[in-house]
């Protein structure tokens, strides 16, 4: 092929988003220069996605042994919290922070320690701690990511925290307020229910976990009440006064006035782009009313050759997603191929007591756009792997095209949503039925058994039900 020419490409962050464009924009053959203020690996790595799977892990675990299991099998268990606390950090998240490091160094992309701004569209001001450096780049991605929103009737500090502070509490709580019942909040607050605390949620919706029907969260719910949990939906939380040890938080349901006290508070209201402080007001982009930047198929910004991905950008705040623009940045820059697809599948995950997991097409979207659709289910108490598992609560939605049989979408809960959804989003983006869905040969016994079981219901061809 031809030579590669040679341009610099800065990025800004380094989180899934812009680690992730660094490593293929250099595979591309870009000269590449990364820009992080904090860690390597950014909320996802550090303070997000990883670090609060360590704590559900956990989480599952210790539940497992203060309960009667119908196996037989009698546990005892006692937690070491500053040990879990230490495998999180250090065995956990640094190893793969550490990994990613050198990953960006095999691919000789140079990482700048230090907060960027923009001077003008081609300039950038880096802000390290011994001084500060100019660079001029002829290509920028901005990943900068986003932040916990703070509310100022809760600011953060002492038993007010956000979920960066809930992931690192110096003691599991006894009882833990969550305000919001977002992924976000209901994650934490499921983990931490699971770890023995009484856990209660404030929510401003009429129910938790937006973005999944209530068919989904339903197994969820209940077993958070099953377990102690308290769910107060439409509600307003108005005020949260602290002592040195317990936060009270008073919020307005159904016209009344009610107080909930506990060890701490997880406010968990929102992410915000960080979008303020990067000197874009010197360049000539243009923020959304929301603080978002808005992007082209290609992911640039009104400004062609400064583009904008992961959650500064619209679209749900998923390390996934900012990953896969990433690379449409990456390849867009190089004058490689690439294509944002109006149509793909984009899963989204709920790592809730029991995994709640959807990907393309839903029973409301399908009546939205009126697709005329077929629904089928199956349920995982008819899946052999499931019942030995102990772990049969939960079922697989398929939504196929009623003339072609093409997968549109799928939803599942319960054991491995969260990696079995992945072969739904295969079938959606590349075409496939419910038919070569049921002819292609699944392991015996497993999970994923019940996607084949789902597709011959499709198929009107049931086996197992
Ligand atoms: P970030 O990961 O936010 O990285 C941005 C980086 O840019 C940061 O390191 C920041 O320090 C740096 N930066 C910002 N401004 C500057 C500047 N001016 N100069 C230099 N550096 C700068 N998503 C999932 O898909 N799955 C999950 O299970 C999941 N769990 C989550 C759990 C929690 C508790 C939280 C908080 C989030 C979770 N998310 C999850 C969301 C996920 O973390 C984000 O969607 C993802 O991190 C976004 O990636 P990003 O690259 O856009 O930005």
């Amino acid at each position: 092929g031809a030579q590669a020419t040679e341009i610099d490409t800065v990025i800004i962050g380094s989180g899934p988003g812009g680690y992730v464009a660094a490593i293929r924009a250099a595979e591309l053959g870009q000269k590449v220069t990364l820009i992080e203020r904090d860690q390597i690996g950014g909320v996802c790595l550090n303070v997000g996605c990883i670090p609060s799977k360590a704590l559900i892990n956990v989480g599952h675990h210790f539940r497992a042994t203060q309960e009667k299991n119908p196996y037989g099998l009698t546990m005892t268990g006692s937690l070491d919290w500053q040990q879990t606390q230490d495998w999180k950090q250090h065995q956990v998240v640094e190893k793969l922070t550490g990994g990613v490091a050198m990953l960006l160094k095999k691919h000789h992309v140079t990482v700048i320690q230090g907060e960027a701004t923009f001077n003008d569209n081609e300039t950038l001001n880096v802000v390290q701690s011994d001084g500060h450096q100019l660079l001029q780049f002829n290509n920028a991605i901005i990943a900068t990511g986003s932040r916990p929103v703070e509310i100022s009737k809760f600011k953060f500090g002492g038993r007010i925290v956000d979920s960066t502070g809930a992931l690192s509490l110096p003691e599991i709580p006894k009882r833990l307020i969550v305000l919001g019942g977002g992924v976000i909040g209901s994650e934490l607050g499921s983990a931490y229910a699971n770890l023995g605390a009484q856990v209660t949620i404030i929510e401003g919706l009429d129910h938790i976990l937006n973005g999944f029907d209530s068919e989904m969260t339903k197994p969820v719910i209940d077993d958070f009440k099953a377990h102690g949990g308290e769910i107060y939906t439409s509600a307003t939380a108005t005020s949260a006064t602290q002592t040195d040890d317990e936060v009270t938080v008073t919020f307005e349901m159904a016209g009344q006035t009610q107080t909930v006290t506990g060890d701490y508070l997880l406010v968990a209201v929102g992410r915000r782009a960080n979008t303020d402080t990067l000197g874009l007001n010197n360049t000539d982009i243009q923020l959304l009313d929301n603080g978002l930047i808005e992007v082209n198929q290609a992911m640039q910004t009104q400004v062609k050759h400064i583009y904008a991905i992961g959650d500064v950008v619209p679209g749900p705040a998923l390390a996934h997603k900012a990953s896969f623009e990433a690379k449409i940045a990456a390849a867009s820059i190089s004058g490689a191929p690439h294509a944002y697809d109006d149509h793909y599948a984009l899963p989204a995950v709920a790592y809730t007591h029991y995994e709640l997991a959807t990907t393309g097409e839903t029973p409301e979207t399908v009546i939205d756009k009126k697709i005329d659709a077929k629904i089928s289910k199956f349920p995982f108490a008819a899946n052999g792997r499931a019942l030995a598992m102990d772990a049969s609560v939960g079922f697989i939605r398929l939504i196929t095209d009623k003339q072609t049989g093409a997968v549109l979408g799928g939803q599942i809960v319960g054991p491995s949503a969260s990696d079995l959804i992945s072969e739904l989003t295969l079938a959606i983006e590349n075409g496939v039925t419910a038919e070569d869905i049921a002819l292609t040969i699944h392991p015996h016994p497993t999970f994923g058994e019940a996607i084949m079981d789902t597709a011959e219901v499709a198929d009107d061809l049931g086996i197992h039900i």
